[in-house]
């Protein structure tokens, strides 16, 4: 749903964006008309817009899980500070569950290591010039899912302080993990809690990475293709059995995947034990 938001506040430019979006989600934003650098900031994250088609400025501003949802002005300025743009944008409950899980010993044992903390913060805050990227996203494995993004988790009935920063696919063990989407590979490799990690950036600040792999099929630094075969699903780290955890960051930014990947269905019966 994309609609012209008028009557702006202020608008020296036109800026095409939806006027709600819930949290979790990405906010698309195409700025017409626009000379210069510009940047859009919305409850307090700022992004950077890049050159589209058309001589369009586009840019995708995250709303965090965990963002209080209200009105919040949308604002977009040249990168010199001045305003351009301003409408109000309704940030939306999504509803997110709460989920349980059981964990096990050997999970419990399971630490994140700070040089691990910085490699994925690192990856995490990638914005990267050129776009890889073109929609629609494809399928990592053909699965359904069965725990969704944003779900408050409590380890052992106790809250975790975390929420499910992915989706997870009730995949097998073996089974091919393929990219979603075209772009470099920037993690390959074993880490204590994600266990075997592939991230990839797509460009223009759009990540993925797959988590829990049994085996890794791409090495850091390599390009890849949409579909392209990455891995193979697995439980190594935390997980209490064999799935796929797919992430998507944008700008920084944990997001919902499913809004890249809509065809994605939830499992008919959820499995009794949750897979983080
Ligand atoms: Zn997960």
């Amino acid at each position: 749903m994309l609609v012209l938001l008028a009557p702006p506040v202020c608008a020296r430019i036109n800026v095409e964006a939806a006027g709600a979006v819930r949290q979790g989600e990405v906010l698309r934003i195409a700025a017409h008309e626009a000379a210069g650098d510009l940047e859009a900031t919305l409850a307090g994250k700022t992004i950077r817009l890049f050159p589209g088609g058309d001589g369009e400025a586009v840019g995708l501003m995250p709303v965090n899980a965990l963002q209080e949802p209200g009105t919040f002005p949308l604002i977009v300025k040249s990168t010199g500070g001045e305003e351009l743009f301003r409408r109000d944008v309704n940030i939306e409950d999504a509803g997110f569950e709460k989920q349980d899980i059981k964990t096990s010993r050997n999970m419990r044992g399971l630490s994140a290591k700070p040089e691990e903390v910085k490699l994925m913060q690192k990856f995490n805050s990638t914005v990267s010039d050129r776009r890889f990227w073109v929609e629609p996203f494809a399928r990592p494995t053909p699965d359904c899912m069965n725990s969704p993004f944003g779900v408050q988790r409590l380890h052992d009935g106790k809250p975790s302080g975390n929420y499910h920063r992915g989706l997870d696919l009730r995949s097998p063990a073996g089974r091919p993990i393929r990219a979603t989407a075209a772009g470099k590979v920037m993690i390959a490799r074993r880490m204590a809690m994600p266990g075997n990690i592939v991230g990839i950036d797509h460009g223009q600040g759009l990540l993925t990475a797959y988590l829990h792999m049994s085996r890794i099929a791409v090495k850091e630094g390599a390009m890849v293709k949409r579909g392209q075969i990455i891995g193979y699903v697995g439980s190594t780290g935390f997980a209490t059995g064999p799935h796929l955890h797919w992430s998507m960051v944008a700008n920084g930014v944990a997001v919902t995947p499913l809004q890249w990947a809509p065809e994605i269905k939830a499992c008919a019966a959820r499995a009794a034990g949750t897979k983080p």
